[in-house]
């Protein structure tokens, strides 16, 4: 597997059963009506995702999606009249090479494209920001862009993208804390309105619950010195009623 895909993968957890990843004769008829090979690193991506919203955020095409809005091949179809009122691009339009040929949107409505120059495995990344900058050249592949955004080292198109997710870490809480990776990013839980200042009182309080209640401990992800959130498939199967009882436990533990 790509270096970069293994990285991702270790970030946002794959889907079991990934869908719309496509026959090997789907994507043979793809790569024939584009008329070009696809990358590997694409190719492999999909393979472990599949079609759908990638990461909360990124929708990106396969050959194997049904819908027009996913398909790589029949989305190039909506692209001409996004393309058709603009004047002076300063990149060529796929099928012209080395030309835009678009891989994704994402929940803003942006969009992200290859730079089909030389060879697939080298073609670049290049997003467009509909509403705001426009078009911006990436020096990397599709996988090593989305990777990029996750561990920050890209800015992505939307403020305050990506979030993070996890189980709140308050007892007796079934809600989910959301935050940012960011150190002195601020925590909270809507469901029980527990707000946190910073990552390091967010990973101090996980800690905390899971000495206590040991049910907990396959919610979270113990990574670099920080808490992520582990595959939702991975809780335990009685995690509703075992938190639902936490306090329960406390009191029977004092009483003991
Ligand atoms: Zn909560």
């Amino acid at each position: 597997m790509i270096p970069s895909l293994e990285k991702l993968i270790t970030i946002v957890p794959p889907p079991k059963r990934p869908k719309a990843v496509g026959s090997f004769a789907r994507w043979r008829t793809a790569e024939e009506k584009l008329g070009l090979k696809l990358p590997e690193d694409y190719r492999q991506f999909v393979h472990v995702y599949g079609g759908g919203l990638f990461a909360d955020f990124y929708l990106v095409h396969t050959p194997g999606e049904r819908s027009v809005y996913g398909n790589l091949v029949d989305y190039l179809g909506l692209m001409a009249s996004h393309f058709a009122w603009r004047d002076g691009l300063q990149f060529n339009i796929h099928p012209s090479r080395p030309g835009l040929l678009v891989w994704g949107h994402d929940e803003n409505g942006n969009y992200y494209y290859w730079l089909t120059k030389g060879e697939p495995d080298r073609w670049t990344v290049v997003t467009e920001e509909t509403r705001g900058n426009g078009f911006a050249k990436h020096n990397c592949s599709m996988v090593e862009y989305l990777l990029g955004v996750q561990l920050l080292k890209i800015k992505a198109l939307a403020g305050s993208y990506p979030p993070l997710v996890m189980r709140c870490p308050s007892e007796e809480c079934l809600g989910w804390a959301r935050g940012a990776h960011g150190a002195d990013d601020p925590w909270h839980c809507d469901a029980c309105e527990s707000e946190w200042d910073d990552r390091e009182s967010f990973d101090k309080e996980i800690m905390a619950v899971l000495q206590k209640h040991p049910h907990r401990r396959a919610s979270y992800l113990r990574k670099r010195g920080h808490y992520y959130p582990a595959p939702r498939e991975s809780e335990d199967p009685n995690y509703a009623k075992l938190v639902r009882r936490e306090l329960t436990i406390n009191r029977s533990r004092i009483a003991e």
